[in-house]
């Protein structure tokens, strides 16, 4: 049984310790502020149970989920309890832990990244510096300050700590205001209310201990919010960074398949942008066993002289048979191995395998120069590929003089489950960046809108590759952006270029 904190928000923002307890438990009881991309970490098997509390109905009392946890763990699972933020940092962990005790249960806690120091830090605001604060103190803004019996001494916060970090609720920040006012702090002192810290979709409100209760209630910020008062609040214009990043507000859709998602989708979210994923394709494994066989004798028989690797699916595919076969890399005996780009050539290196030749250029096209320079003539080739892939490099390995064998893998389909929040969102506008990064990806889409591509004539388009975007064209569309280097790096690389020339600076 683990206390895990999740984090304030951002999914990295969880602990490799975390991450761990996730990755093992049967049972993961999660609430609503820890972020639910997090669930991912654990395997498919695992039960996920939700217990938050909506803002407007509880949906399990507290010592309901404390005699949850007690009943799970006593079924002998491993179970993760994800809090967000900090376990220990308000939120009732400290509750939770007793209850274990008191039980017997044996527990440990992984504390986590608490969203009092985190959403200031996104907003730019450090709650301590050497020159403007030696303390800060994490109060809950929960209570009514006014009433006799609070068990927070407003007189002595509001001048014997230098920054003050209110969590849970800004219902209550006028009278809290007004409360540090009248013991003594500044009226003018600075003050800033980060609403959904961390995330795509942050909000910050900044303004004075007099006034930021009405700017906050006027910018709309709810729930959940931290708010900082004190002088390092001031910060923030110099030290923003968050929302000032080159693709800050910019809302991605991501169409690779689930599996590959995470890496393009992680590298747009460091850039600053919101990462919304529609997988357009699945890999469905598709393989004659006769085929496979053969295949695999030739490499060990050293009847070719060349593997070759057009994608990572056909890598994880290829040296899974050989697994089955009770086999591994050294079937490949003295075959010389070439890889389309370094997404292959990474797929290759997990597996143990170094690629001979990995193209300048990404691309079918690539591989036939790269190939150009060396004697094919007479060579046995091996093709394990996808079942609708391009002919352009066959053609051309044969042209070369050498003998191809095509070894069909998979094939990739429109899937089945389409991700219906994805397809949503984009039917509706609030997509701004499309990214494509095979040109089935863009066919796939179009056969998931139904042919109508009118919402994808509202955002702008980026395609990782010529050929790619020429499958843009095809579909009666303009690509905007095509990526120079054909990897998920230069895709970005290439938005951000981009969002410097196409969009307005930050406000
Ligand atoms: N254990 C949590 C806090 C739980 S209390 C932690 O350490 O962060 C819930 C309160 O935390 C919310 O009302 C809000 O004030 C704050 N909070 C949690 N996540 C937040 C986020 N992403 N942005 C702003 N405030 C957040």
């Amino acid at each position: 049984m683990s206390l895990v904190g999740a984090g304030p928000g951002d999914p990295e923002l969880i602990t490799v310790g975390g991450a761990a307890r996730l990755a093992e438990a049967d049972v993961v009881v999660y609430d609503r502020l820890a972020n639910p991309r997090l669930l991912a970490l654990a395997p498919a098997t695992a039960e996920m149970v939700y217990v938050g509390k909506m803002p407007d109905r509880h949906t399990l009392r507290q010592e309901e989920i404390n005699a949850l946890l007690v009943e799970c763990a006593r079924e002998g699972k491993r179970v993760v309890r994800l809090k967000g933020g900090d376990p220990f940092v308000f939120g009732r962990g400290g509750e939770e832990a007793e209850a274990l005790v008191a039980a017997q249960v044996p527990f440990d806690v992984v504390p986590g990244v608490t969203s009092a120091i985190a959403a200031p830090a996104w907003a730019g605001i450090p709650v301590t510096h050497r020159a403007l604060s030696s303390s800060f103190a994490v109060v809950t803004g929960h209570e009514d300050p006014t009433k006799d019996d609070s068990s927070i001494d407003w007189a002595k916060l509001a001048t014997g700590v230098d920054t003050l970090v209110l969590l849970m609720g800004t219902a209550r920040l006028a009278e809290i205001a007004q409360q540090l006012v009248e013991h003594g702090r500044a009226a003018s002192t600075p003050a800033a209310v980060i609403e959904w810290g961390t995330l795509p979709r942050q909000r910050v409100a900044a303004g004075r201990l007099q006034d930021i209760a009405s700017v906050a209630r006027d910018a709309g910020i709810g729930s959940p919010a931290v708010t900082v008062v004190g002088e390092v609040a001031a910060l923030r214009p110099e030290l923003r960074w968050s929302d000032t990043r080159p693709l800050s507000g910019a809302r991605v859709l991501v169409t690779r398949t689930r599996q590959q998602a995470s890496d393009l989708s992680r590298a747009l979210a460091r850039e600053g942008a919101e990462a919304v994923e529609l997988p357009t394709i699945e890999i469905i494994a598709q393989a004659d066993p006769a085929e496979v066989e053969a295949a695999i004798a030739g490499l060990r028989t050293s009847a070719y002289g060349w593997c070759v690797f057009t994608s990572a699916n056909a890598v994880g595919l290829f040296c899974g048979h050989l697994r089955d076969a009770a086999l591994d890399a050294r079937a490949f005996g003295r075959a010389q191995i070439a890889a389309i780009g370094p997404g292959t050539a990474d797929a290759l290196a997990r597996e143990g395998l170094r690629a001979d030749v990995v193209p300048e250029r990404f691309i079918a096209e690539g591989l036939i120069e790269a190939f150009g320079a060396r004697v094919m003539r007479g060579q046995r080739v091996l093709l394990p590929r996808a079942a609708d892939a391009r002919e352009a490099l066959v053609g051309a390995l044969f042209g070369m003089g050498a003998g191809v064998d095509e070894l069909t893998l998979y094939r990739s389909a429109v899937p089945r489950d389409a991700d219906a929040e994805g397809l949503r969102r984009l039917r509706v506008g609030e997509i701004d960046i499309a990214t494509f990064a095979s040109s089935s990806s863009v066919r796939n889409l179009v056969e998931m809108l139904e042919g109508d591509v009118a919402p994808l004539r509202r955002l702008r388009i980026a395609a990782i590759g010529p050929v790619t975007a020429q499958a843009v064209r095809d579909a009666g569309l303009e690509p905007a952006v095509v990526a120079a280097t054909h990897t998920v790096a230069g895709l970005v690389a290439a938005l951000v270029a981009d969002a410097a020339t196409s969009r307005p600076p930050a406000p």
